[in-house]
């Protein structure tokens, strides 16, 4: 049996996470390098990469930055190829890239739905995908999915209108059950994060108009606070989650409880 600090342990360990050039992405490529790992973050503009991937050396983490739209499955697997050469291989996948569209669901254009869908439910699966050949090969692999409280259960639109968004971390949800059921064999675990409302530029307009009305729907009284999602990041990249696979953890105060 292990000793509890060592199997929370990420050293030597390499991590790759897909918008991990601000908000949610970041605090959790952050927690993975304060754990040990060195993380490679991703994005597509460069003027967030750069000062995310200084930020992380400010904090002494070995950590690099590379743009990739996650939409693009020869981009996507170009990154992940040079990622196993150049680091000699990859051990977890974050998908925290995502995008939202807010529209009332009787209005939605079609095109914003498809891009919403596109990077969230797609590029989430072309990331998986890309990096399944690698973790198969090597008979072990972490890969934690970027999900939502809102693929979960509806949303009161007075709170938030996004139909777009909710089916895209809906399909995510059981995106990650299945890839969980279908590479358990190959000692990959697959699981999802749910986080509730969390301040970020995706939500800054959302939490300003309707931070109370949020909070009140919320058991704890509040919406999430920076470094609440550290703890469940390292949890499902380290050891401590050996046995765990196909789960969803929604961080979200109880939100989603009752
Ligand atoms: P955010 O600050 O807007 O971050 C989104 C990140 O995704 C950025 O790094 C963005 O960089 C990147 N991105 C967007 N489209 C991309 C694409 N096609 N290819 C590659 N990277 C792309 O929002 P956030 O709140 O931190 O969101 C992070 C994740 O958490 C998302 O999946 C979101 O759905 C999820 N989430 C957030 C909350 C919340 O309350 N904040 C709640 C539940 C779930 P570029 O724009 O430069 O590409």
């Amino acid at each position: 049996m292990d000793n509890a600090r060592q199997l929370f342990d990420l050293s030597g360990r390499t991590a790759l996470v897909t918008g991990g050039s601000r908000g949610l992405g970041l605090e959790m490529a952050t927690a993975l390098g304060q754990a040990g790992a060195s993380v490679i973050v991703t994005a597509r503009r460069a003027e967030w990469l750069r000062t995310a991937e200084d930020g992380l050396r400010e904090l002494g983490i070995e950590a690099r930055a590379i743009a990739c739209d996650v939409s693009g499955p020869e981009e996507v697997s170009g990154l992940v190829e040079s990622i196993v050469r150049e680091q000699g291989g990859l051990d977890i996948l974050i998908n925290a890239a995502g995008i939202s569209w807010g529209a009332p669901a009787v209005d939605m254009p079609v095109e914003r739905w498809r891009s919403v869908m596109d990077t969230n439910a797609t590029g989430t699966f072309v990331c998986c995908q890309a990096v399944a050949p690698h973790m198969i090969e090597r008979g072990r692999g972490r890969i934690i999915n970027i999900a939502s409280i809102a693929g979960m259960v509806g949303q009161d639109s007075r709170v938030m209108d996004a139909v777009g968004y909710s089916a895209s971390k809906g399909a995510v949800i059981a995106l990650t059950r299945d890839l969980a059921v279908k590479w358990a064999r190959h000692g990959i675990n697959v699981n999802a994060i749910a986080p509730g409302f969390f301040p970020s530029r995706m939500t800054r307009t959302l939490l300003d108009r309707n931070e109370a009305a949020i909070a009140a729907l919320s058991p704890s009284g509040r919406v999430g606070r920076p470094g609440e999602l550290m703890g469940a990041a390292v949890f499902l990249a380290a050891d401590a989650s050996s046995y765990i696979t196909g789960q969803i953890l929604a961080v979200d105060g109880g939100y989603t409880a009752w």
